[in-house]
């Protein structure tokens, strides 16, 4: 297939400075959870966006120097030698398909306590670190600002000689840069603070020292927000700010345009929508000649179209799109849109920054394991035998079972007990804000739907022997979980409670199945994620009085992984949802539910018509271990048997799909390729 000339514009190269990016596809700086600490990991990573066709790749948050630590989140870092060779991973896969790579050098300021290095912060003013560490940052005096300049300079020449083609200045995400831009945190009485071109003075001086050290082979870049954070819903850019952005029009070679509020620059797809950023940030375009790359979670080719037809950009950027699909360029580029496997909005990847692990993603279960498992995002060693799956149970698990086996060319039979694909997902994404999450199963049923070798069967509640009786020689189970109605969980340590009277408790499940409580609402919020707060939102929806209760100190407290909980919480209290913090519920008699308090296990009371208790899930495995008994009885013609996802344990939708797709991987396969899961280390031991 070739692709639609709709979409040609896409694919021309465009001149950045003194290198050009072959086409308009720019993976933007995105944060993993490797940085310096796994660069083989990374470089293979980064190294398939090239391969799927992304024309520009570059880094996360690169460090400059020790003064610049942010973990225990892993950032990358060019401070030595060691770094050169380490980024050297990286740019020379990106270079091997024809891509530019780029790298995001990083001052992080009074925003990082640098618990590692114990470097003191310095940063515009000296003020509070944001993130509550009690540690403040030492505003920066004229040598330290000597200091920056020169440590910037000494990391672009070292950006120059790991083969990096575009090197940033970062101006933005509350960094160094913007604080010095800032007319918020920006508090100096020197050259560097009070009117606009003192504020914009580092930012300038620090442009021109990259321009001076790697100007002549390398693209320099400014990441900068399009509004200063003071305007309104109105008015949400600042005329000061396009004043900074007139300053400075010209110099760098491109401009990476944002905004400052990072949680909706980010934002879930529960709040935010794709091109979100485009009624702030489109105005950049006319005051530049310089190419403008901004992001937008675009997964749709006529949207990127459009966003460079209109003039708001000259690149698509990217950073959830490009995990989601490292292939989206090259699928769209063949013509097949339809196997775009498009980002669902739900930010499992930024956890991996969050918690310190390789990055994950929902939709790729490939993600963050293509240099430790050899896994690729589009290629999948073919079957070994000629032998049927059996996969019972069509949620995320079953459904990427049985895509990857299909890919693999196995001859699968998928049964579903329901008339619906989909599973969980199905349910949840038509819960408010979750409609996105259909994606997951949207994609693989249009995948499977043209696989000649899979046969699927819808309203099919099979049994242990119906199952034995198909005659697969393999069958997996994925029958997925069911919400506990008896309250246990973290908060409750005893199953088999009884809360209260059983027509009053309800379940998540009942809410999938239409049954809804009436009157006030208890919300029992055990599970810490996003659950409870949906569900919340749907009670709100249909006009009932809500009350959210929850053991954490902070509604949906898993959310801060996600860079949702904030926002989560606000819109709960902007519903009028009543919030009930660091509670568990005890009791509920049908009109009142005693509560008691975590830290001093005082008791309250309060009035509900029902609960709905969001707490831990029972995994659905009877049918699992009714076939383990009948298997174990037959002398011969066993088949092998597996139970994956949910049903095996309850976890994340991502979870669920990286169980069916490494079970379909590892089938039959040699215990060579399937035991070795390899540790990036620095070095090599011996
Ligand atoms: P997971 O997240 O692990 O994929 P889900 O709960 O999303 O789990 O999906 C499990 C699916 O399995 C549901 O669609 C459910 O209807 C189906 N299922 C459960 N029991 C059976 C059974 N005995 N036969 C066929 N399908 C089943
Ligand atoms: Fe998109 Fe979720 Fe994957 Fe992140 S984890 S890229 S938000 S699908």
């Amino acid at each position: 297939m070739t692709r639609n000339p709709r979409y040609d514009i896409l694919f021309e190269p465009l001149n950045i400075g003194p290198v050009v990016a072959p086409n308009r596809f720019y993976q933007v700086p995105h944060c993993n959870g490797m940085g310096f600490l796994r660069p083989r990991m990374l470089a293979e990573m980064r190294g398939i966006k090239a391969e799927g066709g992304w024309g520009v790749i570059n880094t996360e948050y690169c460090s400059i120097h020790p003064s610049s630590d942010d973990l225990p989140h892993p950032y990358s870092s060019l401070w030595d030698q060691g770094d050169i060779k380490a980024h050297g991973l990286m740019t020379e896969k990106v270079h091997e398909y024809g891509a530019l790579a780029g790298v995001e050098l990083w001052a992080g300021g009074g925003g990082n306590p640098n618990l590692m290095t114990r470097e003191v912060p310095r940063g515009v003013s000296s003020m509070a670190n944001p993130a509550g560490h009690p540690y403040q940052s030492r505003a920066m005096d004229k040598k330290d600002i000597r200091d920056l300049r020169r440590w910037h300079r000494n990391a672009a020449l070292r950006a120059k000689e790991a083969g990096f083609d575009i090197v940033y200045v970062y101006a933005t995400h509350g960094y160094l840069l913007s604080q010095f831009l800032s007319p918020i945190h920006n508090h100096r009485a020197d050259e560097y603070g009070g009117c606009i071109e003192n504020r914009v003075r580092l930012v300038r001086e620090i442009i021109e020292d990259t321009k001076d050290a790697v100007g002549d082979t390398c693209a320099v870049a400014v990441r900068m927000a399009a509004d200063d954070g003071t305007g309104t819903a109105e008015h949400p850019v600042s005329e000061e700010r396009k004043a900074m952005f007139e300053i400075l029009a010209e110099l760098p070679d491109l401009w990476d345009v944002n905004i400052t509020n990072y949680e909706h620059e980010m934002g879930v797809s529960r709040f935010v929508q794709e091109g979100s950023l485009e009624n702030i940030m489109h105005y950049v375009k006319s005051i530049t000649s310089k190419p403008v790359v901004t992001v937008g979670r675009f997964t749709s080719p006529d949207t990127m179209v459009s966003q460079i037809r209109r003039g708001i950009v000259d690149l698509i950027g990217a950073a959830r799109p490009s995990i989601a699909d490292p292939f989206l360029p090259r699928k769209i580029e063949e013509g097949r849109i339809e196997d775009i496997r498009e980002c669902i909005g739900c930010n499992i990847c930024y956890t991996g920054d969050s918690l310190s692990v390789p990055i994950r993603c929902t939709q790729n279960p490939t993600m963050g394991e293509e240099w430790r498992r050899g896994w690729h995002p589009e290629r999948i060693p073919a079957k070994s035998s000629d032998a049927t799956v059996l996969v019972v149970g069509a949620g995320p698990a079953g459904l990427e079972a049985t895509r990857a086996l299909g890919q693999r060319g196995y001859k699968v039979i998928l049964a579903e007990a329901t008339r619906e694909l989909g599973g969980r997902v199905t349910k949840e994404s038509q819960l408010p804000g979750l409609s996105e999450w259909a994606r997951v199963r949207d994609y693989r049923v249009q995948q499977i739907q043209v696989m000649p070798d899979v046969d699927i069967y819808l309203d099919n509640n099979l049994t242990a022997e119906e199952a034995l009786s198909l005659g697969a020689e393999h069958i997996v189970i994925a029958t997925g979980s069911k919400w506990r109605r008896d309250g246990f969980g973290r908060y409750h340590k005893t199953p088999g409670l009884n809360l209260g009277p059983g027509e009053k408790v309800f379940t998540p499940d009942d809410i999938f199945a239409g049954r809804m409580p009436q009157g006030k609402v208890l919300v029992f919020d055990d599970d810490h994620y996003y659950m409870g707060s949906v569900i919340a939102e749907a009670l709100v929806a249909q006009g009932s009085e809500v009350c959210i209760v929850t053991p954490e100190n902070l509604v949906a407290a898993w959310g801060i992984n996600t860079d949702e909980q904030f926002e989560v919480q606000q819109h709960l209290l902007q519903l009028g949802v009543e919030i009930i913090t660091a509670h568990g519920v005890d009791k509920f008699d049908g009109t009142k539910a005693q509560l008691s308090c975590v830290y001093t296990e005082r008791a309250r009371t309060i009035e509900a018509d029902a609960i709905v208790v969001v707490t831990s899930r029972e995994p659905s495995d009877t049918l699992y271990k009714d076939l383990v008994e009948l298997i174990d009885s037959r002398a011969d013609n066993k088949p092998t048997l597996k139970k994956i996802g949910d049903c095996d344990a309850p976890a994340i939708i991502a979870a669920a799909v990286f169980a069916g797709h490494r079970y379909a991987r590892e089938l039959e396969a040699d215990p060579e390729y399937t035991d070795i899961v390899r540790q990036d280390r620095l070095f090599d031991p011996g």
